[in-house]
């Protein structure tokens, strides 16, 4: 990428890279992950990282879930420019809940594809598989200058779809089960293969949080999976790349203390106070990977029918214990920079300990193993935001995740 000028993508201006600028988001990462294994000792890079480097809290956006997030990273803005804000929109006309996995919902260009055109070599590795359409949208894989797969997927990748082909052959690496911590170690171990040989202009890696839904941060699986990552990331400091550590949200316990989970049924509410099925209220945390959080998150939008008084509505979910937050769409645009037409009437998040499901009969609860650890609101907003070099950086609130690729290009840009 030489002799280019900086680049305009949805309205902010990035610096072209000199030596690869490398994102990484760790799914889940709550910073007390990182607290806790720095102060076993179990990650000296990222601890030298912090030091030496640049050491900030950034927020993220709401809700603090994983695809808004990653396409706010992706492209430099909030939901409201890109249009993802959860996994699911509610189709009035229809009645269905539909998937927002496909790239015709995504509205704005990503900061990849942008240079990609500009002749920019760009990779990108995601734990999950959900999330390689999107981040993948508009790229080119003729010309061997983009890559983009998933771990999840990695059997069976080809040239012409993700610029790999076979990427678990490639990488001599077996094809992780979707719920296992291999599956966030591939992504690195493929970030560091594709660093050393492919070298990237651009590289974005992103995990999954299996591991954060299931341990605390002093649990022994949580250290481990930090010193795993450690072990990668030094390897890729060492080559020179400039290298951001963020997370698209934290995690949080939402569960009583005898480990059931501790959840308000919103939908089950809804049909108390209007009439069964009058309203529909949406989690946008579901997906088809339930397994580890049983579509039970802190955050929720509600769509109300006409009749319905939704001052009223608004005042009666304030006055329940655990709702922090209830609000009309307006306020929800305002305020967290959701797109208008694809969230309901109100919008509403929970606290700390606590989470949303819709009715108590649709939430599968069985699968939970351990005490539900989830995420979706305020409270799991704050995230790490560390960078291999010193550089001018603001801090929370004002720094977010989705500062990342800026941030990082100024940095490989020095
Ligand atoms: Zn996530």
């Amino acid at each position: 990428m030489n002799n280019q000028s900086p680049l305009d993508v949805n309205g902010r201006v990035y610096q072209v890279p000199k030596v690869p600028a490398i994102a990484i988001c760790l799914d889940g990462c709550e910073p007390a992950y990182l607290d806790a294994a720095i102060g076993d000792g179990l990650m000296p890079t990222l601890k030298r990282m912090r030091e030496s480097g640049s050491d900030r809290l950034a927020h993220s956006v709401i809700p603090s879930f994983t695809n808004p997030n990653n396409l706010s990273i992706a492209t430099g803005r909030p939901p409201i420019i890109h249009g993802i804000c959860g996994n699911f929109l509610f189709d009035r006309d229809t009645g269905e809940e539909v998937m927002m996995n496909d790239v015709r919902f995504l509205r704005a260009p990503t900061i990849f594809s942008k240079f990609y055109e500009a002749g920019a070599r760009v990779a990108i590795v995601t734990a999950k598989d959900k999330l390689r359409a999107l981040l993948g949208a508009e790229l080119r894989f003729d010309e061997d200058r983009a890559k983009c797969f998933s771990a999840e997927k990695s059997d069976t990748s080809t040239l012409a779809e993700h610029g790999q082909e076979a990427a678990s052959k490639w990488l001599d690496m077996v094809q992780p089960e979707v719920y296992s911590a291999e599956l966030s170690e591939f992504v690195f171990a493929a970030g560091v293969k594709l660093l050393a040989e492919w070298k990237p202009d651009i590289m974005y890696l992103t995990t999954t949080d299996y591991v954060q839904h299931k341990y605390a941060p002093d649990d022994g699986e949580a250290k481990s999976f930090y010193e795993m990552f450690d072990k990668y990331l030094a390897q890729l400091d060492e080559m020179g790349a400039a290298i951001v550590v963020t997370a698209d949200h934290g995690m949080k316990p939402k569960h009583l203390e005898d480990g059931s989970p501790a959840v308000i049924y919103v939908q089950d509410l809804m049909d108390e106070w209007l009439d069964k099925g009058a309203a529909r209220v949406i989690l946008p945390i579901t997906d088809p990977y339930v397994v580890h959080h049983g579509a039970l998150g802190s955050f929720a939008t509600v769509y109300l029918p006409e009749s319905a008084n939704r001052d009223e509505i608004i005042a009666k979910l304030l006055a329940i214990d655990g709702i922090t937050h209830a609000m009309s769409r307006e306020e929800a645009i305002e305020r967290f920079e959701l797109p208008g037409d694809r969230i309901g009437e109100i919008v509403m998040v929970s606290g700390e300990n606590i989470c949303i499901g819709t009715s108590k009969d649709r939430h599968d609860l069985a699968a939970l193993k351990e005490p539900l650890r989830s995420h979706g609101g305020i409270t799991e907003q704050t995230v790490p935001f560390i960078v291999n070099r010193a550089i001018d950086l603001p801090n929370q609130p004002v720094l977010r995740n989705f500062d990342a690729f800026f941030y990082v290009m100024t940095a490989a840009a020095l």
